[in-house]
């Protein structure tokens, strides 16, 4: 698949640091999991919509889905969160074809936005256009970090990319962007004036330009987090240093202050050290690179079964019992039965029969969504503080006319 320099996707990053797409551009491509899990995702996702669009028979449908479901990273999981996809951009192009009965669904559409940035394009999952509007819709299979669509840089990449393609055609006023990330339940979306997002395509020009020459000044920020370069990267080194060079106040303990100081930077500054090892280990390993005073040895390693059949018929041919040898049957953990028989079927059957026990505390910044922590100890004593207050309001309040009798002991008695 061919990649543009200055991709949509990369956009966040080589719009703040202008030198990084072409530093990037040297690197080795590389593949993980999790990238060729989203391309098979969004295979199975376009196929759902153009079946839902009569595009081919269900026979089709089937013998195409299939061999998708052959994949080793198919899961039926997967199946789900495609088809809630499918369904949006189904809804989504019912409800302009209400309004619009010409509307449009294009699936699939390369972008080319190289009006403004140099040889930029993309590929719109989905596009729907109806009456004076354009939704440019993208499917996020990832799960890790929630995408907004609101003033997000690749989504008004494609959508003056969707411009350029169908200004021509049609009488477009207004831009629609949609992330839909079905992992996390997300859904976010966000409308711009065509006249508006032109207005920024020209506020970048000159940035894109700068990208593209590969000048301009290294700049530090969330966009170095998917950076290719991120682990050799001075600037983000020194960024992640300063925290070393951090002016603690006089006195021998650390106070909240320095320690919130150091919390603040404790996740970036792991993640950071960690990819150092990793680019130093690859250089060893596969570039025969040499570091002052380190050399590569033998990690240390378990012991295992050769051949786990020939160890099962000594055993038993020595006389053990086999039930003895195996361990007992165990249920898939939660996540993997989840992937085995699909999210749907596992919320209508397995629904009540799963509880949550109480996470570990961990510290995290104000900002966090999560609710704050309560051990069970504190949320017994506030449960018992509700019910002395209750008491007491019965006492207070409580006609004794109303059916209610406070008598013995209180706690047994109350009506509720
Ligand atoms: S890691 Fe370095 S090159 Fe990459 S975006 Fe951050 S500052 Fe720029």
């Amino acid at each position: 698949m061919a990649h543009a320099v200055l991709s949509a996707s990369g956009s966040s990053r080589w719009l703040a640091c202008t030198p990084s797409a072409r530093l990037e551009e040297k690197e080795p491509e590389k593949t993980s999991s999790f990238a060729e899990e989203g391309t098979l995702a969004h295979s199975i996702g376009e196929l759902m919509i153009r079946y839902n669009n009569n595009e081919f028979t269900k026979r089709t449908f089937n013998t195409r889905l299939n061999k998708f479901k052959k994949q080793e990273l198919f899961t039926n999981d997967m199946l789900d969160y495609c088809s809630s996809y499918a369904e949006i951009v189904r809804e989504k192009y019912l409800t302009a074809k209400k309004n619009t009965p010409d509307a449009q669904l294009i699936i699939e559409q390369k972008l080319d936005f190289s009006y403004f940035v140099p040889k930029g394009f993309g590929t719109g999952d989905a596009l729907i256009i109806a009456d004076n509007c354009i939704e440019v819709i993208d499917f996020k299979y990832g799960k890790g970090v929630e995408v907004s669509a609101v003033e997000n840089s690749q989504m008004k990449l494609y959508g003056l990319g969707a411009i350029a393609e169908y200004d021509m055609l049609y009488d477009i006023l207004e831009i629609r962007l949609t992330i839909v990330q079905p992992r996390l339940e997300n859904i976010s979306e966000f409308s711009m004036t065509v006249k508006g997002l032109r207005a920024w395509g020209d506020s970048i020009k000159p940035i894109a330009q700068k990208a593209f020459k590969g000048e301009g000044k290294f700049c530090v920020g969330l966009h170095c987090r998917f950076c290719k370069i991120k682990a050799k990267c001075k600037a983000y080194a020194d960024e992640q240093m300063e925290l070393a060079k951090y002016d603690f106040k006089q006195g021998p303990f650390l106070d909240d202050g320095d320690i919130t100081n150091i919390l603040n930077r404790v996740s970036d500054f792991k993640k950071w050290l960690k990819a150092v090892e990793d680019f130093a280990l690859d250089q060893a390993v596969n570039h025969g690179h040499e570091y002052p005073g380190y050399k590569l040895v033998e990690d240390r390693s378990n012991r295992k079964y050769a051949d786990q059949d020939k160890v099962l018929k000594a055993l038993v041919e020595y006389g053990y019992e086999e039930s003895i040898l195996h361990k007992p049957k165990e249920l898939l953990g939660i996540t993997a039965m989840q992937k085995a028989i699909g999210k749907k079927t596992f919320e209508e059957l397995l629904s009540e029969l799963v509880i949550k026990p109480q996470g570990k505390p961990t510290l995290v910044p104000q900002s966090d969504k999560r609710p704050s922590w309560h051990s069970e100890d504190d949320a017994k004593k506030d449960f018992e503080g509700f019910i002395d207050k209750e008491i007491n309001n019965l006492k207070k309040d409580v006609d004794p006319m109303d059916g209610y009798v406070l008598i013995g002991d209180l706690d047994d008695d109350l009506p509720f």
